[in-house]
């Protein structure tokens, strides 16, 4: 175990315009109100001394601390951008010779920040928190929660809110919108040296190879397809995909107005801000291809000098991916409904299914666990459909089922809010209780009120920002 950080900063050897130097704001009180054992080992952080590690850092006035610059699609816009309330503490090493990005969120104003404050509320850092966590325990790639601090002063948003800080833990930070502000940069140099770096950073065994550049995208897309399926597969709606919030390390990030489904519908999205559902369920893969190929459309020179066979090249990438993802998330929904082997017919037995569920308004998670309890069959509307599986599962091989496909607990909505305002009133036992739950998902013994669906009267059907 180490007693202090193995800090390396890296990043900072890249060209400037990729960040400022910025320090965490000075708070009036710091205070440490949650944090994370489990991802403390795997860091190789010695739990004991863990506070005062913390807040010596945050306080440091020497550190080499920074903020990273980036553009972005922002629903389909284009802006220039960069962590406008996050700065970077450093790059851990751990003793696997693993790097963590360690990032505060929520640390007040960079170079960034436009006519924000550089805050966060600490609901909705808590929010990032509980969710991010149950995120990487369903065995989804995820930045990762390390700690909340409440930062003891109010910010002003609708009301006057209590301000949060998360310490946020990433892979890395890159994202599509870092090569697309690379892009514009009239230095040839810049964006290949980002691109190196990246290679170097995320995918260092292709680093000697001769098509490095075209191969390390393959690889990228290989990731996206991989996350959209699971996240279709616990009903995930990240709700601002845009080409800033899309990391090339293949993590879920930036946990905004995101939230889970409760009742099955395709077309479903949560955000206040999302007026023409352009970050619906259904468009998430649709809208990953797209920002895939903004990411390509800032390398196209370095794929091949004649910018036609760059093009010919990424585009055989691009087509694959339709039948990739359709291809893996097909095997992602026979698991969920417990089919193996293939049958021409699957495809369509699982459509049934879902059409049955969005018609009759099920609740997506729980219809999987219904299902596999034998449960189902209390619903007359689902008697065919049960028949025609049974006669389905005759060809499965058995003992090939995996337990780690669906969830019994999830970070729904009302249940998030509900423990969320005892936090607001400072009773923290009930997040806890929850964050012990979220990190065995797969067990069965999740107690109903953590598990049920929401009643009418509990539904959410709107989250914002909530910064
Ligand atoms: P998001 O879509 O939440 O990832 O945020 C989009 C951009 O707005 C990012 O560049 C953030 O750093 C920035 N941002 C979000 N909230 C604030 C805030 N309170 N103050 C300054 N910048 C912010
Ligand atoms: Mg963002």
């Amino acid at each position: 175990m180490l007693n202090n950080w193995n800090f390396e900063n890296s990043y900072l050897e890249l060209p400037d315009i990729f960040y400022s130097k910025t320090k965490a704001e000075n708070f009036p009180k710091l205070e440490l109100i949650l944090k994370n054992k489990d991802l403390m080992d795997t860091l190789n952080i010695n739990h004991e001394n863990f506070d005062n590690l913390l807040l010596d850092t945050i306080y440091n006035k020497q550190l080499n601390s920074f903020s990273q610059a980036y553009a972005g699609h922002q629903f389909g816009h284009f802006t220039i951008l960069g962590d406008g309330r996050a700065t970077l503490l450093g790059e851990h090493i751990n003793n696997n010779k693993e790097r963590f990005d360690i990032q505060l969120k929520g640390s007040g104003k960079t170079p960034y920040s436009r006519n924000g404050d550089g805050k966060g509320t600490l609901k909705s850092m808590l929010r990032e928190y509980i969710v991010s966590e149950s995120m990487h325990n369903l065995n989804i790639k995820t930045t990762r929660p390390l700690a909340i601090l409440d930062t003891g002063e109010k910010i002003q948003r609708e009301t006057y809110e209590e301000g949060g800080i998360l310490v946020r833990v990433a892979k890395s930070h890159i994202r599509v919108g870092t090569f697309q502000l690379a892009s514009l940069s009239k230095k040839q140099n810049d964006i290949e040296e980002l691109f190196n770096y990246t290679i170097k950073r995320l995918h260092p065994e292709i680093l000697k190879e001769e098509d490095k550049y075209l191969k390390f995208f393959e690889k990228i897309t290989e990731n996206q397809i991989n996350l959209i399926v699971n996240w279709q597969r616990v009903g995930f709606i990240h709700g601002v995909m845009n080409t800033d919030n899309m990391s090339l390390s293949g993590e879920t990030i930036d946990y905004g107005p995101c939230a889970f489904l409760d009742e099955y519908n395709p077309n479903k999205v949560f955000s206040s801000i999302d007026k023409n559902g352009r970050y619906a369920f259904n468009n998430q893969p649709k809208i990953a291809l797209w920002n895939l190929a903004r990411l390509a459309e800032t390398f196209l020179h370095l794929i091949d000098s004649d910018e036609n066979t760059a093009i010919k090249k990424i585009e055989n990438i691009l087509e694959k991916y339709e039948s990739k993802y359709n291809y893996l998330w097909l095997e992602m929904m026979k698991s969920k409904i417990g089919i193996n082997q293939n049958h021409e017919k699957d495809k369509d037995l699982i459509k049934e299914l879902l059409d049955l569920m969005q018609i009759f308004k099920l609740d997506y998670t729980n219809t999987f666990i219904a299902l596999n309890n034998n449960d189902l069959k209390k619903y007359d509307f689902m008697q065919e459909w049960i028949s025609k599986f049974n006669m389905r599962k005759k060809i499965n091989k058995s003992g090939s089922e995996n337990k780690f496909v669906n969830p019994n607990i999830i970070p729904r909505n009302h249940i998030v809010e509900n423990i969320l305002n005892e936090c607001k009133v400072g009773n923290y036992q009930k997040l806890n209780s929850f964050i012990s739950l979220i990190k065995k998902p797969y067990n069965s013994d999740i107690p109903k009120e953590f598990s049920k669906e929401p009643s009418n009267e509990e539904k959410v059907y709107e989250t914002f920002c909530g910064t």
